[in-house]
């Protein structure tokens, strides 16, 4: 199974539905060891994606994920905004002008966000980001490919799984990136975020894939 245009889209749209559906959780995450807006941050940009969606009918997965970017870049402020909107644009180009991701799109857009993601926001794994959801999302994205009967689908729900478990991983970590960084040993026990909102999204395009 591949996902052209019109596929991608509904993914996008499950996903600003799941957005909108643990804005709370992402502010109270937040609230914890940052300043409270992550789950309205988010929430304010893939409302506006889905209406740009709506509006401007992208012909290609890869322009349907470039309005993702720029509007993402647009409307969401903070650190957040830009680093998704990076690791969109950066998968949008990874995608180019194909009309259906296909398996080794899908894996290429992942590395390719997940690289956006690292030069623009110099984080490693290890750091408490989202980082530490994507990285071994894709890890596990590019192992799932490699099975027999891969799909989008079998390969989403391992990346999914593996986000959730990175999510996992940055309680017990030190900051040392973006706001919760300034806490230092004092966010030890509190989720990141922004992990937290990248297994939600992997989570809700796996959701759409099936
Ligand atoms: P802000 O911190 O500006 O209020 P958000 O609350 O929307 O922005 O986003 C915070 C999330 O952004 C963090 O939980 C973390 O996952 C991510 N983040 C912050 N700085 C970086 C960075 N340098 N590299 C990667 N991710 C980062
Ligand atoms: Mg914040
Ligand atoms: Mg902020």
């Amino acid at each position: 199974m591949a996902c052209d245009a019109n596929g991608t889209a509904g993914a996008i749209r499950a996903a600003a539905a799941v957005v909108t559906e643990h804005r709370t959780e992402l502010i109270d995450l937040d609230r914890a060891i940052g300043d409270a807006d992550h789950g309205e941050n988010l929430n304010r940009g893939f409302t506006a994606v889905v209406s740009a969606l709506a509006s401007a009918t992208p012909e290609t997965p890869g322009a349907v994920l470039k309005t993702v970017a720029t509007t993402l870049i647009s409307k969401v402020g903070g650190a957040a905004g830009p680093l998704y909107g990076t690791a969109f644009l950066r998968a949008a180009t990874a995608l180019g002008d194909r009309s259906e991701v296909d398996l080794e799109g899908l894996v290429a857009a992942l590395r390719a966000g997940l690289e956006g993601v690292k030069a623009r926001g110099k984080a490693e794994v290890g750091d408490a980001t989202m980082v530490d959801a994507l990285a071994p999302a894709l890890e596990a994205a590019e192992d799932a490919a490699k099975q027999e009967g891969a799909d989008i689908s079998t390969v989403l729900i391992a990346a999914a799984d593996a986000a959730d478990r990175g999510c996992e991983s940055t309680v017990d970590l030190v900051p040392r990136k973006g706001r919760a960084s300034y806490l230092g040993e004092r966010a030890v026990g509190h989720a990141d975020p922004g992990a937290r909102s990248t297994a939600l999204l992997l989570r809700a395009f796996a959701e759409a894939a099936r």
